[in-house]
């Protein structure tokens, strides 16, 4: 069967236009009551990854919010706004902040709708997801467009790892560190998931060595919308301009028969795609598929080929969200600077997540360096 995606152009965040937009997307559809049942309770994902202001594009812009929500609204749904922003350890009490800076918290005060923390949580195998998933009858997924050092892209299936609960991130991070195994875990967790309906913020998106501070933010004007996240991804990897087998996700996802990449199975709405298509992205420094290399010969270098994280000292304010991210506990703080045990990194880039301040960049082997990677 044919996944249909809506793709609408956006030009701001101006609050009308934005609602219009989502309003314009959802309805290419069908309309909203084709994914949510009326007067059911609403579980609303967006991606908020940390405590940054929407002009850092980094968390998913609090007029995306309120445009879903309105448009739950007017079915008469119960809706609950939540994510697990990327804090670590014991900064969970550091939720609150996100949710005040991101924007995502004054929003729901102004549409009365209550913002929820991913404190108590329900196994699903091994790994613990919120509780609240159970408590909902449908989840709606609310990513932002941006590239990710990891796994090359966050899309509407990435965006789903927020649904775990606290530390056990950092836990999945650690035992399944390797691109391929923790892509498998992604993908376990939208099988369990599986939202109802995702709505993409791609208006302001990021590329480089995203998803956090250190990626460069890009006027990209376009929401996406649909029900299958391996379509959409597909197409988001189509507009970054990398091939959508190339992100690990949507290869899983598809081997496992959970959506479509193929684009004779993907209807395209709204917009013309063609038209979607600009310069491709920035991709992010440790990306294979920047140098246009085959998968079958990625999985071999892989294994030679090293990228690490380093501080640039200039922009570093000693905030350490760098130690408390890191998994395996490498990280600690020196009178010269933050030291990095390399012999232990498992280049898993949590702490370039984590960093506030844009000061962990990326450096490379010896032998990616010789072969030009
Ligand atoms: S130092 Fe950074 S990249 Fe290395 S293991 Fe820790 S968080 Fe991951
Ligand atoms: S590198 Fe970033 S996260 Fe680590 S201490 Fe410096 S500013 Fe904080």
């Amino acid at each position: 069967m044919k996944s249909s995606v809506s793709i609408i152009k956006c030009a701001s965040y101006e609050q009308r236009l934005v609602e219009t937009s989502v309003r314009r997307a959802v309805d290419s559809l069908g309309g909203i009551a084709v994914f949510i049942r009326p007067g059911s309770r609403v579980l609303v994902k967006p991606n908020l990854l940390m405590a940054k202001e929407p002009e850092f594009g980094i968390d998913t812009h609090p007029e995306v919010i309120r445009a879903v929500i309105r448009i739950l609204k007017e079915i008469k749904c119960n809706i609950l706004v939540g994510d697990g922003p990327s804090v670590w350890g014991k900064q969970i009490e550091n939720v609150d902040e996100v949710y005040r800076r991101s924007g995502a918290k004054r929003i729901c005060d102004e549409e009365n709708v209550e913002m929820v923390k991913f404190d108590k949580r329900k196994w699903h195998g091994q790994f613990p997801l919120t509780s609240y998933l159970n408590e909902c009858d449908h989840l709606i997924n609310i990513p932002k467009f941006k590239t990710h050092e990891l796994t090359l892209l966050t899309g509407a299936i990435k965006n789903l790892f927020g649904l775990v609960c606290g530390t056990y991130k950092t836990e999945l991070h650690k035992n399944h560190f390797e691109i391929n195994d923790f892509s498998r875990v992604l993908v376990d967790i939208y099988e369990k998931s599986k939202p109802a309906l995702t709505v993409v913020d791609g208006i302001v998106a990021m590329e480089g060595d995203g998803p956090a501070t250190s990626g460069k933010l890009r006027n990209l004007n376009l929401l996406l919308a649909g029900s299958d996240c391996v379509a959409i991804d597909t197409l988001m990897s189509k507009i970054i301009g990398v091939e959508p087998m190339d992100v690990i996700t949507i290869k899983e996802a598809v081997s496992r028969k959970l959506g479509n990449a193929n684009m004779e199975e993907i209807e395209v709405l709204g917009e013309r795609f063609e038209d979607c298509l600009g310069r491709p992205f920035l991709l992010p420094s440790t990306s294979f598929a920047r140098k246009k290399i085959p998968l079958p010969i990625v999985n071999i270098i892989r294994r030679l080929v090293k990228y690490y994280p380093f501080v640039y000292e200039k922009n570093c304010i000693r905030c350490q969200a760098c130690m408390d991210a890191c998994p395996k506990n490498v990280i600690s703080m020196r009178p010269y600077g933050m030291h990095f045990d390399y012999k232990k990194c498992i280049a898993c880039f949590c702490c370039q997540e984590a960093c506030p301040a844009s000061a962990i960049k990326v450096k490379k082997s010896l032998v990616a360096k010789l072969i030009g990677l």
